[in-house]
């Protein structure tokens, strides 16, 4: 059985698949691990670190790939990558489907069988495979980051004898698991934070991070949840009394970060033009949506756009990428827990339960076809 774990392709992509830690449990299973030179540069592992933990360093992502029975990636493999990978072979990464059906044909083509981490199902055995949440608690702490450093003013109230420094208030759109660790990372830092979502079971994790509630409480704001704990699309006349809310809190706001998604749907519009002009300059909105249509109007995926007087819209993309060593420790684990069910550890060798849910709900392709029920046309 061998796993291969490939350098990331896209140029903004500094997590990597595997660490040592994960490399030396998978051979503790009976994998033969061959990783590609310099995977692990920019998440500072160096391939000597590798080849400690007893994997084969490899010079080239073909030699790294060929004959792996498995090959760990963050993002799905282009074209290229996906060349080298035996028919047969399980390919293990996010894929970032939606949208993408002709990708995802392509690795049907292929003959990989694709398995789409972000499609774990979110219950108690798969939590700690679950890369959504591990990804985003660090981008909603790497947001609070990014806007600390654009932000020309100090975070927290500061008594000097020079004079008091007041603390930096800011509001926090969308309180799931990038935006309650926003809140807690600013609350960290000393700011007066306050937050919003449209599922009401957000009010009570939000205040109990010390932070204050800001929503249109009325009944469609009471049944606004699905069993699975996402959130709902709001009706046109809710949006437009939070609106309302949310553009008169927004004007005393010197941060707002922004989280809003619904799954398989483009991000929620939170905050108008007409919102941002009304704040102070050198405010500062991070947008964590951009990515997926933008939470902020005006935020462009990858710049930091300045409006008006100087209020600055941070759309950074793959903000997890921006925190790489820490992303790839807990995504490597998170692939590891997932991988480590597919393994025989008697036989030492891999054994598919395909009729585990875990396996039914993540994977994509397999034997030539697109099998996810959620892309049959
Ligand atoms: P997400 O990334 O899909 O969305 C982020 C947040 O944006 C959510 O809280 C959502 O309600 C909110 N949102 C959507 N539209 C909005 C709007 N118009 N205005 C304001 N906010 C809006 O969500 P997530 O972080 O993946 O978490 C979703 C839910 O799943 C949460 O309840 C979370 O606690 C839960 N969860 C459960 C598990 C588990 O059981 N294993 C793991 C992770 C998360």
């Amino acid at each position: 059985m061998k796993i291969a774990v490939l350098r990331e392709s896209a140029a903004d992509e500094g997590r990597v698949a595997a660490t040592p830690d994960t490399v030396k449990r998978l051979i503790g299973l009976g994998a033969a691990v061959s990783v590609e030179t310099g995977a692990g540069t920019l998440s500072r592992i160096p391939d000597a670190d590798y080849a400690a933990a007893g994997a084969t360093v490899a010079p080239t992502a073909a030699e790294a790939a060929t004959e792996a029975d498995v090959v760990l990636l963050v993002r799905r493999p282009e074209a290229d990558r996906l060349a080298l990978v035996k028919r047969g072979a399980l390919v293990v990464a996010t894929m970032d489907p939606y949208g993408h059906q002709d990708a995802v044909k392509a690795m049907a083509d292929a003959g990989v069988t694709a398995v789409a981490m972000e499609f774990m199902p979110r219950i108690t055995r798969a939590q700690v495979m679950d890369v959504l949440s591990s990804q985003a608690n660090l981008a909603g702490y790497q947001a609070v980051v990014d806007a600390a450093a654009e932000y020309d003013r100090a975070m927290p109230m500061m008594m000097t004898a020079a004079g008091t420094v007041p603390a930096a208030r800011v509001f926090v759109m969308g309180a799931g698991v990038a935006g309650l660790q926003a809140i807690a990372t600013a609350r960290r830092l000393g700011a007066v934070v306050t937050a919003t979502d449209v599922r009401p079971a957000a009010k009570e994790q939000v205040e109990s991070l010390g932070a204050k509630f800001v929503a249109v409480e009325d009944e469609e704001f009471k049944q606004a949840e699905t069993a699975a704990g996402y959130a709902k699309p709001m009706s046109a006349e809710y949006q437009a009394k939070q609106a309302a809310l949310v553009a008169e809190h927004i004007k005393k706001q010197d941060i707002v970060i922004t989280t809003a998604l619904i799954p398989g749907r483009a991000a929620p519009r939170l905050v108008t033009a007409a919102m941002v002009a009304s704040m102070k300059p050198g405010s500062v909105l991070v947008d964590l949506a951009v990515e997926r249509g933008g939470n902020v109007e005006g935020s462009v995926p990858g710049e930091i756009v300045t409006v008006g007087d100087g209020v600055r819209i941070v759309g950074h993309r793959n903000v997890p990428g921006r925190i790489a060593a820490t992303a790839s420790q807990l995504y490597a684990k998170n692939l590891f827990a997932f991988v480590e069910t597919l393994i025989d550890k008697k036989e030492k060798k891999l054994a598919v339960n395909w009729d585990d849910e875990l396996v039914k709900a993540t994977v994509l392709t397999r034997d030539g076809a697109v099998v996810h029920p959620a892309f049959q046309s």
